[in-house]
């Protein structure tokens, strides 16, 4: 194990053990990855994110083949197909966070733009967020769909299912992650109200500040 394949997991433990203690994720729900130089890591199967032992997170090899540790989330797709879509991404979050969420159920979601730009760090750490259409947890069909979005899009919302952040280093994609589940959470409590979202220039400056990828 190397020194930051090391560090990896003991940040898998923490920030499990974190976001499932404030209700992020709720019983085995939810999984992280993250990419290491010969392959990646990535939580088992039926785990629960807030009882993650270090030595028993799954890996991978380059290919995607379980090599190690407890057999792998049934959504290794989902997250593999990140990677392929965005090689600067170093880490990868799936939550069923509840605001979220429930934006995914909705009809009325933009599913071009399920995440309003309505406060600064939303638009610097999540950007514009496209639903893509269900596909059951665990399909292999959801590969190409994410293939294809995740190409422009560091984050997506499935479907009646709740969203997948990705990052640069695994702990920006878990920042991310927070920071989608609390705008989620203020498109609700603004909901019927009349929203100022922040204007396309201040939008397009802070993505070429914070130079958004
Ligand atoms: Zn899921």
């Amino acid at each position: 194990v190397s020194p930051d394949e090391g560090r990896l997991r003991e940040q898998f433990r923490r920030w499990g053990q974190s976001l499932f203690e404030r209700g992020y994720t709720a019983g085995s729900s939810g999984n992280f990855s993250a990419r290491l130089s010969d392959g990646f890591l990535v939580t088992p199967t039926n785990s629960c994110l807030g009882f993650l032992e270090p030595e028993k997170l799954s890996k991978l090899d380059p290919s995607g083949r379980h090599v190690g540790g407890d057999p792998p989330t049934k959504e290794v797709p989902l997250h593999l197909s990140f990677y392929r879509a965005r090689p600067q991404a170093g880490g990868v979050v799936h939550l069923h966070s509840t605001f979220a969420t429930a934006l995914s159920c909705l009809e009325a979601t933009d599913a071009h733009d399920t995440i309003p730009p309505i406060t600064p760090y939303v638009a610097m750490r999540v950007g514009r967020v496209p639903l893509l259409p269900y596909t059951h947890p665990g399909s292999a069909d959801v590969a190409p769909l994410i293939l294809h979005a995740a190409v422009e899009h560091s984050a997506v919302l499935l479907a009646n299912h709740g969203p997948v952040v990705s990052g640069p280093a695994f702990e920006e994609a878990v920042f991310a992650a927070e920071e989608l589940e609390e705008t989620a959470k203020l498109v609700f409590l603004t909901q019927g109200r009349a929203v100022r979202r922040l204007p396309n220039a201040a939008v397009s400056e802070l993505q070429a500040r914070f130079r958004l990828r």
